[in-house]
Parts: C-alpha cells; structure tokens; sequence
C-alpha cells in the first residue's frame, strides 16, 4: 500500500488545526480545528493533539495509518534561513528556536506542535512549510528597509513577508485559469481575509510583498494598521505617554477596519453602510484606497501585469471591495465587468471585461493544500 496521506497541522498560540489530504485525489479525509488550548478543558498541546489523534482515529484514519506519509506543519517565520520546505530534526527545531524573537506570537506555538507530533509519531517524516518562504526571492532592493545597515543586519531587521503558501499557490492557480505556466505570467495577488497582504509575483518569483519585518505593514486589515508613519510610535509615547506594548497592542488589535469603525467583518461593513454609516464608510474608503495604490507601486515593480487575483475571505467574497479597489484603473489596462464581478462562485474564475488588458480574477487559496503538496513533494511523491 502506498502512502499518499498528509496530516497537515496549523498550530497557533490557542488553536490547533488539522486536515488530513489524500494526495492521489486532493480529497480532505478529515478535518478540524481544536480550540481554547490553556484556557480550561484542553490544557496544552499536548492535550490538543490527543484529541485531533482521537478524532482521526474515530473517522478510520488514525495517526498509526500505513497510508500517512507525512505531517506538514504550517511555521510562520523561517527567517533567511528556511526559505524551502524543510524535513524536521532536532537542530532544525534548534534553528526554529532563535527565529522566535522575530515572531514572538507565532513561531513558539509552532514549534511546540512540531514537538508535540514529533513525539506521538517519531518514526514519522515531519515537515515544516514557512510563510516567509516564497518570499525569499526578492531582490534586496526591495527586502531591506533604508535604515543603518548594521543595526539592521544585528538585529535580522529586513522584509520577510508572510502569508507565502496562499501567495505561491495562488499565483500559480491564476496562471492555470489563463491556460498558462507559472514561468510565463506576472501576477498580483491580493490575499485579503482577516491579515491582508499584496505580492508581486514575476515569472512565478516573488518580487515585492506588502508585509514586512512582521505582519504588520502594507494593507489596512481587520485590526492591524498596516502603513503608518514610524513617526506615530515616537509622537504617542512623547506625547500620548503611551508604552511600547500599549502601541504594539493598539496597531496590531485595535488598528485596521476595526480601529476605524469598530467592526473587521467586512459583512457588517457592507450593512452598515448600507444604513449609511459614515464611519464604516470611511473604513471602507481606507481600505479600498490602499489596495488600489499596492496595484500601482507593484504595477512599476512588475512592469508588465498579466493578472491580478483576489483572495481570502474578503477577497474571495466581496464584490463591492473588489470592484471599489479596481475602479478608475483603465489607464493601467484593468477593466472589471460587473455581472461577473458580482457572481457569487466558490471556483476561481475570471472577473475582468473581454477588453481588460490584464485579468482580474477571483482565485480561491488553499493554504492547508499546499503545505501539503510541498511536504509531500519533498519526500519525493508526485502529486496529481
Ligand atoms: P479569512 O481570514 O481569509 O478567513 O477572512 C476572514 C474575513 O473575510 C472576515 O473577517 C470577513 O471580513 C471576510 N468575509 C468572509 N465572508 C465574507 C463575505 N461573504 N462578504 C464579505 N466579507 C467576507
């Protein structure tokens, strides 16, 4: 029997999430997510994986399967240096380690699920799979921040980006709807759900992305600011008294959408403003304005677009972001055609006019499946 199955785990600082992928078939065998880690019933990690074992093992597909080829562990920072997938051992665990000051929120809650699943199925091939990764391609021009070079270089200070799965695979999903290979199209991809972030993906090479050092920077999001002045950290803690994990606290959870109008949904954005509420109005506007000038600046950066794609939750789902973000963008070739802008599909389709120099589309990501496909690719399986 071979084995073609990927137990894919996402584990974040109170969650862990899992889906098991036959790769023969791309079907999800099973999947879910166990929540509330530390606080009560499920105690830690440990304890969570149990319960994801359990559950596995009570749809017929328990951790012991032959037929389980590999775990692949979403990990958020790989800093420079995890820029591939890359087979779990005890020193890439070591190395995991000395990125958590870059990502102190994320990075400990993944190693601690490496650790966890490592010790259940030792035997078992790991495989950590980076959001920085696919970002590893940009060319320094883009990656460094013009600050003193050596303050920068002691303290890794530099663009990473994050969100790289949903980047890499949907950058090639765009290229596969334009009947394309990867190596032959530029592509933006607008990755808009709850975190947003914009990237510039050159002959299927990452060249720019909108996030930075951390996930801060670039678009506006449900509760981060991205781009603001540097200069506004200095004035609240000078003039607002403000400390620095009140500021860190107020621009990453109390920023974006939700610091402008008090909602992140983007749902009850949209309802609210038909009640005409200014303020979500507003949040809206904001939103839009930033996007549409993250097409221009990787507009200049690619030189020539083949296609733009939305995704993620508000990507994928709203229509009055999209057609917002796109309009007035004629003179760089982009056209939407409304009736297909406003149909409602869970396929990756074309939303762009016949005219559109460059397609617009709406491309569903699939980050569980492409941790997948990339930790199963390096234990050599082809996948279909
Ligand atoms: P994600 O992080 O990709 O799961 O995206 C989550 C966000 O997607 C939510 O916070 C909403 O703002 C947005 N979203 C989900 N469904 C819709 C929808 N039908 N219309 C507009 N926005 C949506």
């Amino acid at each position: 029997m071979t084995a073609t199955r990927v137990l894919v785990l996402n584990s974040g600082s109170s969650s862990l999430k899992y889906q098991l992928i036959d790769m023969a078939t791309h079907n999800r065998l099973a999947q879910g997510i166990v929540e509330r880690i530390g606080e009560g019933e499920v105690a830690d990690h440990t304890e969570a994986l149990r319960i994801v074992s359990a559950e596995l093992a009570a749809a017929g597909h328990g951790l012991d399967d032959p037929r389980l080829a590999v775990i692949g562990h979403r990990a958020v920072h790989g800093g420079t240096r995890f820029t591939e997938p890359t087979l779990i051992d005890d020193e890439v665990v070591a190395e995991m380690q000395k990125l958590v000051p870059l990502a102190p929120l994320h990075n400990p809650a993944n190693i601690t699920g490496i650790e966890v699943a490592r010790a259940l199925r030792p035997d078992l091939p790991q495989v950590a799979v980076f959001d920085t990764a696919f970002h590893a391609t940009i060319p320094e021009a883009a990656a460094r921040y013009a600050i003193d070079a050596a303050t920068a270089d002691r303290f890794q200070i530099r663009r990473y980006g994050f969100h790289g799965t949903s980047h890499a695979y949907v950058s090639r999903a765009t290229a596969a709807l334009l009947g394309r290979a990867p190596e032959e199209v530029n592509v933006i991809v607008l990755h808009l759900g709850n975190g947003a972030s914009a990237s510039a993906v050159e002959q299927g090479r990452c060249v720019d992305t909108s996030m930075g050092l951390t996930p801060l920077e670039g678009l506006v999001m449900g509760t981060r600011s991205g781009d603001v002045d540097p200069a506004v950290i200095f004035h609240l803690a000078r003039t607002g008294g403000m400390g620095i994990d009140e500021i860190d606290g107020l621009l990453n959870k109390r920023s974006g959408l939700v610091g402008l109008c008090g909602d992140n949904d983007m749902r009850e954005i949209g309802r609210r403003i038909g009640e005409g509420d200014a303020s979500a109005r507003l949040a809206f506007d904001v939103y839009c304005h930033r996007i549409r000038k993250y097409v221009g600046a990787f507009t200049a950066v690619l030189g020539e677009v083949d296609a733009i794609a939305f995704t993620a939750g508000v990507g994928e789902n709203s229509a009055a972001v999209r057609e917002a973000s796109m309009r007035g963008l004629g003179a760089l070739g982009i056209e939407l055609d409304p009736v297909r802008n406003a149909l409602r599909s869970t396929a990756a389709r074309v939303i762009s006019a016949d005219d559109s120099r460059v397609a617009v589309a709406v491309v569903p990501t699939d980050e569980e499946l492409e941790i997948a496909t990339q930790a199963y690719s390096l234990l050599g399986g082809r996948t279909s």
